[in-house]
């Protein structure tokens, strides 16, 4: 099963948005085991829609459009479409039903430009769109014998979203009658991705002849892990997927903090949750982006007590009680200086655990002995106090990205092997 999307838009065209449609329709795709052999994003220009379907269904078996739905005068999907497939534009007193109730709903005014969305080709399968008032369209179409079809969504994201769920993939699944797929995800920090790969070089080598796949999936300081299979019979995937899992747990160790798709902070946070521990937080370089990281985890208010920001060296001094001496001696990015700020909060806070960092984020302040991207992390427990010396580059946004990071993974560990 083959398909290929089409994106439909002069803004993705000037870069004025980014195509995102067609990265999740990709995903999504291929977790059903659809193969997706090309993506083509064209202007809103009937010959290049035209020519786009036209070579596209010399390859495949489904073709999946966005863009183009709206209801101004650049928008011209739906013409276009009509036309190609030889149909006429009829009013669909249902839809029109359901817009005009959807402008009553919003208290506005429904302008002709609205009604007219309600034209709609009288030979394709209406799918209803209840986010929005452009509808998708669904065309049955054939080639050399084949069952093909071609579906035309509003170009809006969640409005594609909610149609690709709800209306194209149960069709899809019907239609043709799909192999099961089956994938895990892990999730690994602290390692790089080719580092990750060599380690599970010789391993990875194998699962080729095994029909399972492997992807890296990497974000600033972690890597997801997802390994796939797809099978006729359902659970021949599923068994070989967990076989291979459970070898690459193996291997990867300690690398491995969540056997989820999901993230170190929701790791933690239930972890800390199902112990009935606490935590606090003092930030210096991360400036309040660890405690945003933790509180984005719903239920996080079970664990954790509260975050100092002390940007400033009188915060740490007045807010953590960090001996000025120290700052003075050590200057405020040392060892010393985060030790005192993690015990410091933990104290007044009166929590399990506490993070601390303090560091040169970037891009300027960097000194030869403390150069940019030197950053210290400090965990403060009831057993006692450890720091850490981080050595990032000068990438700003990712240096703070990657402390949040190693300072929740460690703790996660912490907690795990007591
Ligand atoms: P349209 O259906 O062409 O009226 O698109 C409506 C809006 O959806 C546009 O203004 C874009 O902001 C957004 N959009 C269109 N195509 C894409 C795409 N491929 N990826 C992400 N956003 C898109
Ligand atoms: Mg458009």
């Amino acid at each position: 099963m083959l398909a290929e999307v089409i994106t439909v838009g002069d803004e993705l065209l000037l870069g004025q948005t980014v195509d995102t449609n067609s990265a999740w329709m990709g995903e999504v795709l291929a977790s059903h085991g659809i193969a997706v052999h090309r993506i083509t994003s064209i202007s809103d220009q009937a010959n290049q829609i035209v020519a786009a379907l036209d070579e596209a269904r010399m390859r495949v078996d489904l073709i999946l459009m966005t863009g183009g739905l709206g209801p101004t005068r650049d928008d011209i999907t739906k013409h276009a479409l009509t036309d190609y497939f030889g149909m006429e534009l009829r009013m669909n007193e249902d839809v029109l039903k359901g817009i005009s109730e959807w402008f009553q709903g919003r208290g506005l005014p429904m302008l002709p430009v609205n009604e007219a969305q309600a034209l709609l080709p009288d030979g394709c399968s209406v799918l209803h769109n209840p986010r929005g008032t452009a509808m998708g369209m669904w065309f049955d179409a054939a080639q050399d014998g084949r069952p093909q079809v071609v579906v035309s969504m509003p170009g809006v994201p969640y409005e594609m979203k909610g149609l690709v769920e709800e209306e194209v993939l149960p069709r899809i699944i019907s239609k043709w009658k799909l192999p099961t797929r089956y994938s895990r995800t892990v999730l690994t920090q602290g390692i790089g991705e080719s580092y990750l790969s060599e380690i599970v070089h010789d391993w990875e080598e194998g699962l080729v002849q095994r029909g399972v796949s492997i992807a890296y999936l990497p974000a600033p300081g972690q890597v997801r892990v997802r390994l796939s299979a797809v099978s006729k019979r359902e659970g021949d995937a599923r068994q070989s997927v967990d076989a291979a899992m459970d070898e690459f747990l193996n291997l990867a160790g300690d690398h491995v903090v969540a056997q989820a798709d999901i993230s170190v902070a929701e790791v933690l946070v239930e972890m800390l949750a199902q112990r009935g521990e606490t935590l606090s937080i003092a930030e210096s370089c991360t400036g309040g982006a660890m405690a945003a990281s933790v509180t984005s985890v719903p239920g996080s208010s079970a664990v954790f007590e509260g975050a100092v920001v002390a940007y400033a060296n009188a915060v740490k001094i007045d807010m953590l009680g960090v001996d000025p001496v120290c700052i003075k001696q050590d200057g405020a990015v040392s060892e010393s200086v985060v030790s005192a700020m993690a015990d410091g909060v933990r104290t007044r806070m009166g929590t399990t655990y506490a993070l601390a960092t303090s560091g040169i984020a970037g891009p300027g302040g960097g000194t030869p002995d403390k150069p940019v991207g030197t950053i210290w992390i400090a965990l403060s427990t009831p057993g006692g106090t450890e720091a850490r010396c981080l050595k990032f580059g000068s990438h700003r946004g990712r240096n703070v990205q990657r402390t949040v990071l190693e300072c929740l993974a460690w703790l996660l560990r912490k907690v795990r092997a007591v």
